[in-house]
């Protein structure tokens, strides 16, 4: 393959980008070129988040996250077993403490049930089995197949077949700027002719899918995912994963309590506004672009009430005491001196649609004759991401 020429051209080596790939070979497709602008792949969202592979249970059935999430728990679960990559079947339980949490946990049920997702409901004995630490209120809703990985792992396997099958090339350090030409790709090693162009650029896809054209009507609003950790002698508080209801008109979780592969307990993450589409650290990652995303938070704090709620609460999540709040909500037990801090943290790259000032709720999937776009790419797309590929691949390619 020459380097300056390709069937397909894939921009961004995260999670969504290389299972296109993967399954791109195994339609025969032998000639495929993946830019990444950095020189070490998962240094984003696909290598930051909790590493739990989710198992369907929170959307509702006409979105695109409920129909890749079951399939796509499958399907990452099998490559993890054909790899031997770590998998943790921990299963996950989601507790529901006001009535008004119980109506919503009968609505997550209700969601599970027509996306065929296998879930429970569970009295508070079964609960105190699963969970022998949790909050036991009335009811819990129990899911035996979320399961967690590591998902830098993950990367690492992909990346290797994709090397090794000598069809695919990545270009490491390479940027996508812009098109200088029909099928011409511009980047910073120089023009790319390609045949169909993907967009999997995660935190940047908006930018590049405005080359095209496209999604104008979009802006991004990232949000940063901080976490806490329990100290080791308290990690036994927790065997799985325990999640509160979530609040079901955002597209986040709350905090929860997951184990992760390494046997850690990951308090988080929190969903704070945040500077810059790389803004892991207090003063990492701010630019230019900082002033617009301010202004834009100013104006959805006045005119959106849900996002002005989450920019009003979340900050306070940088303090130990106010993430405690939460967890003890989850495991009753935990004391102020069980959390200490952690250095993990992701950004969410959230869409707003910006004519209706809404938060988007679902991947946005935006397509040209010759190019196709993933936009919003938020949780679980990790999950999602081998089933979301197949479908890509199907029906883009052909
Ligand atoms: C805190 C947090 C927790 C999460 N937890 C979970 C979870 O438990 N389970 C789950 O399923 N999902 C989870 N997610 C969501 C999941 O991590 C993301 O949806 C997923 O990683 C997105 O992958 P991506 O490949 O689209 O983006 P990215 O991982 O951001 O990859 C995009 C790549 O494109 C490259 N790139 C960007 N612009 C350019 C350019 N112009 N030229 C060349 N390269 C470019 C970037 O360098 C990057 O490597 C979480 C996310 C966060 C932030």
């Amino acid at each position: 393959m020459k380097q300056n020429q390709c069937q397909i051209l894939i921009v961004g080596a995260g999670i969504s980008g290389l299972p296109i790939a993967r399954q791109s070979v195994s339609q025969g497709i032998k000639d495929i070129l993946i830019l990444e602008k950095d020189y070490t792949l998962g240094l984003h969202s696909s290598g930051r988040n909790s590493g739990v592979l989710h198992a369907g249970m929170y959307y509702t059935p006409e979105t695109l996250k409920a129909k890749f999430c079951v399939q796509g728990n499958r399907l990452m679960k099998k490559f993890c077993r054909e790899k031997g990559l770590t998998l943790n079947e921990t299963g996950k339980v989601i507790l529901a403490g006001s009535p008004s949490e119980v109506e919503s946990l009968y609505e997550l049920k209700r969601r599970a049930d027509l996306c065929g997702a296998c879930t429970s409901l569970i009295n508070r004995k079964k609960l105190l089995e699963i969970e022998p630490h949790a909050a036991a209120g009335t009811e819990a809703l129990f899911s035996p197949d979320t399961a967690v990985i590591k998902p830098i792992e993950v990367i690492r396997a992909l990346e290797a077949e994709l090397v090794q099958s000598s069809k695919v090339t990545i270009s490491y350090g390479t940027v996508f700027q812009g098109l200088s030409g029909d099928n011409q790709a511009q980047t910073s090693s120089g023009v790319i002719r390609f045949e169909k162009f993907i967009n999997t650029a995660g935190s940047y896809a908006d930018q590049v899918a405005n080359r095209f054209g496209l999604g104008r009507e979009y802006k991004i609003l990232p949000f940063k995912g901080t976490y806490k950790k329990l100290t080791a002698n308290r990690t036994s508080l927790v065997r799985g994963n325990i999640y509160p209801v979530p609040n079901l008109r955002t597209p986040f979780l709350g905090i929860h309590l997951t184990r992760t592969a390494d046997d850690e307990i990951l308090v988080g993450p929190t969903a704070i506004p945040a500077f810059g589409r790389e803004n892991y650290h207090t003063f990492e990652g701010w630019g230019l672009e900082t002033i617009a995303i301010l202004l834009r938070d100013s104006v959805l704090m006045l005119r959106n009430p849900t996002f002005r709620q989450v920019a009003m609460t979340e900050p306070k999540k940088y303090l130990k005491w106010f993430v405690l709040k939460e967890a003890k909500k989850l495991v009753p037990e935990l004391r102020l001196n069980d959390l200490t801090e952690t250095e993990h943290a992701g950004i969410r790259p959230q869409l707003i649609h910006w004519p209706t000032k809404k938060l988007v709720m679902d991947y946005v999937v935006l397509q040209s004759h010759n190019s196709l776009h993933v936009l919003n790419p938020v949780s679980p797309a990790f999950t999602s991401s081998m089933a979301f590929a197949e479908d890509v691949v199907g029906r883009f390619l052909g």
